[in-house]
């Protein structure tokens, strides 16, 4: 299948065809993609025949859309029966797609649905970008009014633990900043602080940013809530979130999903405040959403304000996130709610 072979392989694919149709077939996979083969107009039919049912690494198994459409999530099925999800968000000036690394997830946050499914496999690294160039591909032949016509940034906050499948995450930020040409500026990696994935993501040549899914700012409530800060516990979080900044010269963010009376105290946010400062990262609100089997609540619209004040008030930079996509169990923390009932096995 094209996305899950190398690009530099195209050439196994054209079968007799002449070389230069391994270059046309880059530019309909990564310069302007398609959502099938018959639209690869400079392809001759028999070629287009033979990558018809091998162009995606995936079928498309539901495609749902909220927010008067700026929102749009899809639901893929790869060959074995994992459930691939990926989330696209239209701003004014931004279209942002969420992918996921991962089928399932090991880590077992108390807060997030797909934790508490478990984990399934590793995505492949055609699998990661396939995602974006779905979602290209889609977007270009249904542009969300008022948003750019492509994808402009790349979050990893799908399915998974980026940093817990290393190599294929690698490889697919390669294929897109040099086969599909965007920014490495503009593709966030977002963690819940693996430590040695950070530090070799600190060493890479590109730009890309970071999110820590810190959460809590001691490591009893911390551990409670993301057993693998018993493994990486704070301080070494933030060693590495330090060492990020100072590699790359951008700053990190740190992500903080509030829980009703758990995590959402001015003394919580008076215990970051020091962290944040030391990072000089930027704090990211964002209220819980409601997963089946979380016994957590999302905290009070006025106790986030209370928690952003405090945080201002220590000099501490603050957004309070609006969360996408809800009612299709597209936010953070809910997707494969879905897929697991449709496929409990
Ligand atoms: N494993 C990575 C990326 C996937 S989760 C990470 O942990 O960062 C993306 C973000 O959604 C993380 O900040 C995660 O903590 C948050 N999240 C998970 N479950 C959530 C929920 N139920 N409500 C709100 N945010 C949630």
């Amino acid at each position: 299948m094209p996305y899950l072979t190398d690009p530099r392989e195209l050439g196994s694919l054209i079968g007799e065809e002449p070389s230069y149709r391994a270059s046309q077939l880059h530019d309909w996979l990564y310069k302007t993609p398609v959502l099938t083969a018959a639209e690869m107009t400079s392809l001759p039919p028999g070629l287009r025949a033979s990558l018809a049912d091998r162009l995606w690494p995936f079928t498309v198994e539901t495609e749902q859309s909220a927010d008067a459409g700026a929102t749009r999530k899809w639901l893929f099925r790869a060959d074995d029966g994992m459930a691939i999800e990926a989330v696209l968000m239209g701003y004014h000036n931004r279209t942002t797609l969420c992918i996921s690394s991962q089928a399932g997830c090991a880590l077992a946050c108390t807060f997030c649905a797909t934790g508490q499914f478990g984990f399934d496999r590793h995505l492949e690294a055609g699998e990661i970008v396939a995602q974006v160039q779905y979602a290209n591909a889609w977007l270009r032949a249904n542009p969300i009014e008022g948003s750019p016509q492509r994808v402009t940034n790349i979050v990893f906050m799908g399915m998974g633990e980026p940093l817990a499948n290393y190599d294929r995450v690698r490889e697919s930020i390669r294929r897109m900043i040099d086969h599909i040409g965007m920014g490495a500026r503009s593709i966030t990696v977002s963690t819940v602080g693996i430590v040695p994935g950070m530090r070799r993501l600190a060493d890479e040549p590109w730009q890309v940013g970071l999110a820590v899914s810190l959460h809590a700012a001691d490591d009893e409530l911390r551990s409670s809530l993301l057993p693998i800060n018993k493994r990486y516990p704070l301080a070494e979080v933030e060693a590495a979130a330090a060492r990020y900044f100072e590699t790359k010269g951008r700053r990190v963010s740190i992500e903080w999903t509030m829980l009703a009376g758990v995590n959402d105290s001015v003394d919580q946010a008076a215990k970051l405040a020091p962290i944040a400062l030391r990072l000089k990262a930027h704090v990211n609100l964002i209220a819980m959403n409601p997963t089946p089997l979380s016994v957590d609540q999302p905290s009070p619209r006025p106790v986030i304000e209370a928690f952003a004040a405090k945080l201002d008030e220590l000099g501490v930079n603050v957004t309070i996130r609006n969360t996408r996509g809800q009612e299709i169990d597209a936010a953070c923390g809910q997707l494969r709610v879905r897929a697991a009932t449709a496929n409990p096995g």
